[in-house]
């Protein structure tokens, strides 16, 4: 397993919409225990492929706390099937925006279908955290950040201090 560079705004990479996967091989799996080692190296709870610069429907979560048995989740071309009129409001970050965090309302129950890592179909009801980090997780398959679910005061501000940072850092911005 490798821990892999992540992706940070305001890279363009983060905006592209990943493409579904069509075979579950070992080289699928591999891409999944990678993306594992590089989110609970970061650390986070959720990582979507394109945050290491691979355009593919895939993501990672671990939403247990601290301290308890790790349980990953791997979710391949996952689709949200169901969402709750009821919401509810979670403070997010993201690894690719580094030390930064807003509260963002969303659904507050879904269910997915997606294939798991033998490429068997599955289906998950989620509410809580776990229904929060999906929902995330699913929008950077689509090129959506969570900052696109807050205030466009705040999410200019948030792109202006990244683009600032990149330029010192000698990356291309936006
Ligand atoms: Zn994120």
């Amino acid at each position: 397993m490798t821990i892999k560079p992540l992706i940070i705004l305001p890279d363009p990479v983060l905006r592209q919409v990943s493409t579904p996967i069509e075979t579950i091989d070992d080289d699928v799996r591999r891409l999944a225990d990678d993306m594992l080692e590089t989110m609970y190296d970061a650390p986070g709870i959720g990582l979507a492929a394109i945050q290491i610069g691979v355009p593919r429907r895939l993501l990672v979560l671990d939403v247990t706390k601290e301290g308890e048995e790790k349980k990953p989740l791997v979710f391949i071309n996952p689709k949200i099937v169901r969402s709750s009129d009821d919401r509810s409001v979670y403070e997010e970050g993201c690894l690719s925006i580094p030390d930064y965090y807003a509260e963002v309302q969303r659904p507050a129950g879904i269910t997915v279908e997606y294939l798991d890592r033998d490429g068997k179909e599955q289906s998950i009801e989620a509410d809580g955290l776990l229904a929060t980090c999906l929902q995330h997780e699913i929008d950077h398959l689509n090129g959506v950040l969570f900052i696109d679910h807050i205030s466009k005061l705040k999410r200019d501000m948030v792109i202006r201090k990244f683009t600032k940072a990149a330029k010192v850092r000698g990356a291309k911005a936006i």
